[in-house]
This record gives C-alpha cells, sequence and structure tokens, in this order.
C-alpha cells in the first residue's frame, strides 16, 4: 500500500491493548502499517468539533474521534442504524421504526464524517469502512473528489431484495455501495443477495471475475468470513480457572450459551428448548445446567427492552417449574463477562449452544470450539441460519424456530460418543483455523489493493 491505511468504525478502541477479536486484529494491522483509527466520542457534545480530535493513545497509530450530539446519538445511532437498519438486516421487518429525523441524522452524520475524512486523507490513502452505521460514506467522500480506494466491510448479514422494501426510498444501499471500490461480506450467502441487489436495482452487470459493473465502474463483492485470534484464545482457555471456588461450583454437564441481549440472538427459543429437553429427559438424575450470559445492549431501544422482559419470564417460569432444592437448571447472567473468563467457562461446557434468528457470523460459535479440549471436547449445537453455519456444517446445525429439534440436538450432543466429538470438532477447528482473523484483515486489504474501480480498455 503507498500512502496510509484509515480505519473507520463505529467504536474506537481507546486502551493501549484493546481486547475483542475484531478490534484486536485491526490494531494488530495498524499497529504494523501506522495510520489512523477513527471512530465516534464516547462523549456527546453539544455542537462536535468540526475536524476529528486525538482520543487515546496515539503512539503506534493515531486515533481520531468525531463528535456526536445528543441528537445525533438518538437519530443516527439508536434511529437509523439500530431501528433501522439493524432489524432489515436480521430480517426483522417488523421492529422497523420509521422517522424522517432518523434518515436525516444519518444522512447528516455521514456528511459531516466524510468532510472531516476528507481533511486528513490523501488521495493514495485507503480507507477502509466497517459495517452499516456508513453506508452513505463513500458517497459523500467522492461527492468531495476522493479518488483513492475505498473499501467496505459489513459484518452483519447483507439483507434480502424483498426486505430492502422496508428502507426509505432514498436510502438507496446499491447506490451508496456502488461508491466502494470493494464490498467484503462474511458468508458467500451474502454476496449472493448483494449481486442480486445490483443486478435488480441498477440494472447492473455481472462480470464472471466477482464483479459488478455498473456504467463505467465496477465494484468488488467478495466474501471474507471473520474469525477469531485463534492461537491467543487457545492458550487463555487452557490456562486453569484463578477462581477456584468457581471452577468448583460449575462441576456437572454444563451447556452455555453467550451473546448480547439482542432479538436477532433467539433467546428465548433457546431457553424454551432447554425447558422441553429436560421435560423429556428419560434420565431424571441428570441435571444438566444452561448458563446463559446475555450483556445488556442498546437498551434505550424499545424492542429490546421488550426482549429483556420476554427473556426474565421465560427465566423464572423455567427455574419455578424444573428447580430443585439443591440445583437451578438455568443461571441467567445479564452482565458482561470478561473474554478471557469466557474462555474457561466455554472450556468447562459439554454443549456451546448458539441458536440466532440472523447473525453476520458468530463468533461465540468459533471461540467455543477453540477453547475445546481436543482430547474430549463438548459439543457446538448451531443454527443454520449463523454466517458461521455455511462452513461449520459438522457442528449439529439446527433451526433455531423449531424447539423440539433443538431439545432432541441437546439430547444428543450430551449424549455423544467420544470419537463422534472428536470428529466434529476437529472439522469445526479446521474451519476456525481456515478464518483466523489476523489473515482475514491481511486477505481483504490485500483484495483492495488489487482492486480497480474504473473501468479501463486499454488493459
Ligand atoms: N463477549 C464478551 N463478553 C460477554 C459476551 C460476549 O466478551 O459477556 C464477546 C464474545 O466473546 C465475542 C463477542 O463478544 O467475542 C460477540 O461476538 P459475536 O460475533 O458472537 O456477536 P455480536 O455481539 O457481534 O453480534
Amino acid at each position: 500500500m503507498s500512502g496510509k491505511l484509515i480505519v473507520v468504525s463505529n467504536r474506537i478502541p481507546t486502551a493501549a491493548t484493546p481486547a475483542g477479536g475484531l478490534v484486536y486484529a485491526l490494531h494488530e494491522t495498524l499497529r504494523k502499517t501506522g495510520g489512523i483509527w477513527v471512530g465516534s466520542d464516547p462523549e456527546f457534545h453539544a455542537s462536535p468539533s468540526r475536524s476529528l480530535t486525538e482520543i487515546g493513545d496515539q503512539s503506534a497509530y493515531r486515533r481520531l474521534a468525531f463528535g456526536l450530539t445528543e441528537l445525533d446519538h438518538q437519530t443516527f445511532y439508536l434511529g437509523f442504524a439500530n431501528s433501522v437498519l439493524w432489524p432489515v438486516c436480521h430480517r426483522r421487518g417488523d421492529l422497523v421504526r420509521m422517522s424522517r429525523r432518523f434518515e436525516q441524522g444519518y444522512r447528516r452524520v455521514n456528511k459531516r464524517l466524510a468532510q472531516q475524512i476528507f481533511e486528513v486523507a490523501k488521495v493514495d490513502d485507503t480507507i477502509w469502512v466497517h459495517d452499516y452505521h456508513f453506508f452513505p460514506l463513500a458517497s459523500e467522500l467522492r461527492k468531495l473528489g476522493f479518488e483513492g480506494k475505498i473499501g467496505f466491510f459489513l459484518h452483519i448479514p447483507f439483507p434480502a431484495l424483498g426486505d430492502l422494501g422496508a428502507l426509505p426510498l432514498e436510502a438507496s444501499l446499491a447506490r451508496w455501495l456502488a461508491d466502494y471500490d470493494l464490498v467484503g461480506l462474511q458468508t458467500r450467502a451474502d454476496v449472493a443477495r448483494c449481486l442480486e441487489m445490483f443486478r435488480s436495482e441498477l440494472g447492473a452487470e455481472l462480470m464472471n471475475d466477482g464483479k459488478i459493473k455498473y456504467g463505467d465502474q465496477t465494484v468488488g463483492v467478495r466474501s471474507f468470513p471473520i474469525g477469531i485470534d485463534v492461537d491467543t484464545f487457545v492458550a487463555t482457555a487452557k490456562r486453569p480457572m484463578a477462581d477456584a471456588k468457581l471452577a468448583a461450583d460449575l462441576s456437572g454437564d454444563i451447556v452455555i450459551g453467550v451473546d448480547r441481549l439482542d432479538y436477532s440472538k433467539g433467546l428465548p427459543n433457546r431457553f424454551r428448548a432447554f425447558g422441553r429437553y429436560l421435560e423429556t429427559r428419560t434420565d431424571k438424575s441428570r441435571r444438566a445446567s444452561l448458563l446463559q450470559i446475555a450483556p445488556p445492549t442498546r437498551e434505550e431501544v424499545t424492542a429490546y427492552q421488550d426482549i429483556r422482559h420476554e427473556l426474565e419470564e421465560l427465566a423464572g417460569r423455567l427455574n419455578g417449574e424444573n428447580a430443585e432444592l439443591d440445583w437451578t437448571p438455568l443461571r441467567y447472567i445479564h452482565r458482561n463477562i470478561d473474554r478471557n473468563l469466557l474462555a474457561k467457562l466455554y472450556r468447562i461446557a459439554r454443549v456451546g449452544l448458539v441458536t440466532p434468528f440472523a447473525d453476520g457470523m458468530n463468533l461465540v460459535a468459533k471461540e467455543y470450539i477453540a477453547a475445546q479440549d481436543p482430547n474430549d471436547p463438548g459439543v457446538l449445537v448451531l443454527s443454520r441460519m449463523a454466517g458461521a453455519a455455511e462452513d461449520m456444517t459438522q457442528a449439529l446445525l439446527v433451526n433455531p424456530y423449531d424447539i423440539e429439534e433443538m431439545s432432541e440436538a441437546l439430547t444428543q450432543a450430551l449424549n455423544m460418543p467420544l470419537q463422534e466429538r472428536q470428529d466434529r470438532y476437529e472439522a469445526c477447528m479446521a474451519q476456525v483455523k481456515a478464518t483466523d482473523v489476523g489473515r482475514w484483515s491481511e486477505n481483504y486489504l490485500s483484495a483492495l489493493k488489487d482492486s480497480r474501480r474504473k473501468l479501463s480498455w486499454d488493459s
């Protein structure tokens, strides 16, 4: 890459070494190459400054923040990004909330951010934009005259053509994405949906090298399935748990679930399936317990308040009906747990239960596999609707709407012979290694480097 790399994401890591796979991978990339990370300032401002401001540690690369007002937060972040785009991409059109103010806020923030980035970007710089908060950023940068490379990566599912109808007319994902050089998506199924959109909405031509041609421009559309930092995660999971009392308390068959408390994660059905498993098990002396970690997220949005209430009621009923004096079947923890501790909890658990209705990839599925002891691995029960299921076909794949099937999969997982567990683990682990997050960012950036937006007839 000749110029510098500019990464844009909604959040910006402020600690010197951030935890969490994606942030860690981008941090490592920027640490090696230098460059700039642009993200939102966690503080709100009455009127954000016109230029980006330095925030956090600046030693390895520059971290520049854009300010948001309280109104921006309500309309851009909670509004258009998380009450329109998120439900549309997760096939929940019924949860979309429409407001002209949301759209205006989304356009306003993207336009302002483009101007701020344009001030610090040179033509040979490469801009890498992350996720649904910033679909129009390339269009805004092109309007200002930025001609350099701009790549986009969507971390969440690409919406189906039919679901795009739930977006306001002016919000044209097709036109917005046509201004990028390379659109990166999680899965092959996402790529198919994105190509279908370009064809149908813009009449774009699909070329046989995976690009689309629109006017005199081409846009690359490819899948880059994201993963985790495998070696670090395996090493962490292997280390013994520091808290011996906690380790002792977690004896017995543990089934683990780890998800932000989001309606896309299928948690109520998971609780129902676990309840069904408890009712139907033949050996009543067997006391598996479900440890569900579900930290709060986007709590200001009504749909998230609703799912929380539904889950609390289900959890209360499940324990009320099934608990014994000396056994609580469901431990539901509505708090964030440190990822290093999660690694050890995954390793103890006999089953990892990952049952979203829709999920871009789902890193928890990959973390659960990476954390297992190869000599005595647990079993991953995975929703067919998670991006991770496209390649991890040796997990026990389930339909997250089918309570009965999930309950049967739990029975099967808890009774699976060692040889089958090992075979399935090895097949899944090969996939986890193949998508290591370090390689993910390298692959993306090298594809972006090779991409060419303008058609030139002389080559
Ligand atoms: N995570 C965590 N603590 C928690 C819950 C989740 O550190 O209490 C981490 C988890 O280990 C994983 C990430 O958050 O790395 C969740 O990623 P995933 O792709 O599964 O779902 P997302 O939240 O991005 O929809």
